[in-house]
């Protein structure tokens, strides 16, 4: 690394991180992020960029849509690159102290740092802030700042793709390292059974009475013991029944996840569940009803093998040793990859996200900044080397 390229480092260090501290204490939640997205207009003041709201606001319900941030100098009828961050987190974030050592950021008291995803996002902010302040050719790139990805991926599941349908999408919301990058990712189907039994005095009259909640003990037993493979995991999340210890209840609801690799697999579990819950409830007289949905479906990167081999040049550009993982949460990557725009949710190291304890490593800032440059840096030598190669072909049509 060269003198100069030590100094462009260290000057974004500090600015990456003041922005982050000022982002972090923004309060955002879910379906709240009004607040985040005038941070980042407000921050963009002045700039030479477009900056656009789609309707997710009225699809998800919230007080705010995903925000569109298109410098002039990016030309849509070209193939853009979206970085892309959410702006909600799970929790509060605006009572957290933002509090750096030499090791790592953290809050000094407990309560959520905001690193997932505000640190993403200030890494997104940061990359625009360079495209601005490029005279010479920028990157063809635009930010998407994503609302209620917590939420189950409502602002990604929303956007409009009428404004720009990115070529691919680097997606800056891992907790993993720096260095990993999600390649193979689990989907998540939702489902829930409503047993209904038949209410009766427990004391006076218990013959002619169904528990709906014994009912769904058997289920859940039987549900326990089916066997499984190819990573397939399933939780029951919730169970609600019942109203008085001498009526035996006549409905009980129970709801859960399916989380696994191929769709095909989290499908053909959902209708084993569904046939257990059946038959168990035929048995004790009562009925269940089972109803299923897809929250967000797997996906794998193999699907894209330019954007593995782009994602992996870029890391080893930043000085790290690509890692392809597979994870089994789910992130705005899900929703874009099922959409057809080829997705990588890269690790910055927002660890323990959701936490008291969430924190960045300093280690982990320098390795960002690195991934920053070098995204920017690449796809522009990529743009300019296509652009190159065009350049005859232009030359002939035009008889020069
Ligand atoms: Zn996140």
């Amino acid at each position: 690394m060269t003198q100069t390229q030590n100094i462009k480092h260290k000057i974004n260090q500090q600015n990456l991180i003041g922005l982050f501290k000022e982002l972090s204490r923004i309060s955002g939640v879910s379906g709240r992020e009004h607040r985040v997205a005038g941070f980042i207009r407000s921050f963009f003041d002045k700039a030479s960029m477009k900056i656009k709201e789609d309707d997710a606001r009225i699809k998800t319900g919230g007080n705010q849509g995903n925000l569109w941030l298109i410098p002039n100098s990016t030309d849509l009828s070209k193939p853009v690159t979206a970085f892309v961050a959410h702006m909600d987190t799970v929790r509060d974030t605006s009572q957290s102290v933002f509090d750096i050592n030499d090791e790592k950021i953290f809050s000094s008291v407990p309560a959520q740092l905001g690193a997932d995803n505000r640190w993403g996002l200030s890494m997104l902010l940061n990359i625009l802030d360079i495209c601005l302040n490029d005279d010479e050719n920028p990157p063809n790139i635009i930010g998407i700042c994503t609302v209620a990805e917590e939420a189950g991926m409502l602002g990604a599941k929303s956007l409009d793709f009428s404004i720009c349908r990115p070529e691919k999408a680097i997606i800056f919301d891992s907790a993993l390292r720096p260095g990993s990058y999600i390649k193979n990712c689990a989907g998540m189907s939702l489902f829930e059974c409503h047993f209904s039994g038949k209410a009766a005095h427990s004391a006076v009259d218990p013959k002619s009475g169904i528990s709906a909640i014994l009912m769904a003990a058997k289920v859940l037993t039987e549900m326990e013991m089916f066997p499984v493979t190819n990573g397939i995991i399933s939780n029951i999340g919730s169970i609600s029944g019942g109203s008085a210890t001498n009526l035996i209840p006549d409905s009980c609801t129970i709801n859960g996840e399916i989380r696994g690799f191929n769709q095909d697999d989290i499908r053909n579990l959902a209708q084993q569940f569904s046939e257990i819950a059946s038959t168990k409830a035929a048995e004790r007289g009562g009925k269940v009803r089972f109803s299923v949905e897809v929250d967000f479906e797997p996906y794998s990167l193999e699907k894209w093998p330019e954007l593995i081999s782009f994602t992996e040049s870029i890391l080893e550009r930043a000085g790290l040793k690509p890692n392809g993982a597979v994870y089994s949460g789910g992130s705005d990557a899900n929703v874009l990859n099922i959409a057809g725009i080829p997705a990588v949710n890269l690790g910055v190291g927002a660890q323990n996200p959701h936490s008291d304890n969430e924190f960045v490593l300093i280690e982990d800032v320098r390795s960002c900044l690195n991934m920053i440059s070098a995204f920017y840096d690449e796809l522009k030598e990529m743009e300019s080397a296509n652009s190159a190669v065009l350049m005859p072909e232009q030359s002939e049509k035009s008889g020069q």
